[in-house]
């Protein structure tokens, strides 16, 4: 039997903290109990939020912690033509579709229903423009994102993401794209990240679905939680590992107190 293959793919814009800590921990650790490979992936298809700081940052921080991981290290802003490819192939089977509307446009045009990633519904025009208005008006250059025509396909979770965006506009790629075609194309057999992830997993088992490609074993751990109980984020400005570092935590003190000793 082949041997199962791990990741851990941060986002590079934010210094670590201890809730990533642990899914990195987490994922070492089943990876060593069950003779499995551990890849690190750096997921900075958010050129607007990314910064080669904390790339180096997040290198530093997994080493201090004594972790190890194969390489070569795959950097998504680097295979933006890999995410491109499995874009129109879904275009071309009429599962997504481009989306030229702003922000305020697709504002203006949402449905009172949000997302789990907290967008409204999508209930614009783009999904009935023509195939050939539609390459008219990306070979003039407009600026546009790809979304799943979720409805059309029929799938449940039309309810759950609507017409989800899978493609930024302005950027090459976005996550559910990205996180999908990179899991198939580097074998990995074991998805395990954090519960705050969880709702986009049927999402990704759409598009995994859709591409014809293996669906890996998912598994969503609890969040590690601050003194008030809120999940740790890099937006309300969580201890970092460096910080913790800088007042004298050590790599063994922080495995215990995650409970990965
Ligand atoms: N890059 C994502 C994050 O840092 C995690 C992706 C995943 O594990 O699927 O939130």
């Amino acid at each position: 039997m082949s041997r199962p293959v791990f990741r851990f793919a941060p986002s590079p814009n934010g210094y670590l903290h201890l809730g990533h800590a642990y899914s990195a921990l987490l994922n070492a650790r089943m990876a060593a109990e069950s003779d499995g490979h551990l890849l690190l992936r750096i997921e900075d298809t958010d050129e607007s939020r990314s910064r080669p700081e904390f790339v180096k940052a997040i290198f530093d921080d997994l080493a201090w912690l004594g972790l190890s991981w194969e390489e070569p290290v795959r950097v998504q802003s680097q295979h933006f033509a890999d995410y491109h490819a499995n874009l129109m192939r879904l275009w071309n089977m009429g599962a997504i579709y481009p989306c030229f509307c702003s922000r305020k446009q697709a504002l203006a045009r949402s449905l009172p229903v949000r997302d789990p990633d907290g967008q409204p519904h999508y209930g614009g025009a783009c999904r009935a423009l023509p195939r050939h208005e539609a390459e008219a008006l990306i070979a003039r250059g407009n600026v546009f994102g790809w979304r799943v025509g979720m409805n059309q396909l029929g799938d449940p979770q039309a309810a759950v993401w609507g017409d989800a965006m899978i493609a930024k506009r302005h950027a090459g790629s976005s996550y559910h794209i990205a996180v999908v075609t990179d899991d198939a194309l580097q074998g990995v057999t074991d998805v395990v990240r954090g519960k705050d992830i969880e709702p986009a997993t049927p999402l990704h088992m759409l598009l995994q679905r859709l591409l014809g490609l293996p669906a890996p074993r998912y598994l969503h751990h609890d969040l590690v939680r601050d003194a008030e109980g809120r999940k740790l984020s890099k937006s309300i400005a969580s201890t970092s590992l460096r910080q913790l570092r800088a007042a004298g935590a050590t790599p063994d003190g922080i495995r215990h107190q995650l409970g990965l000793a």
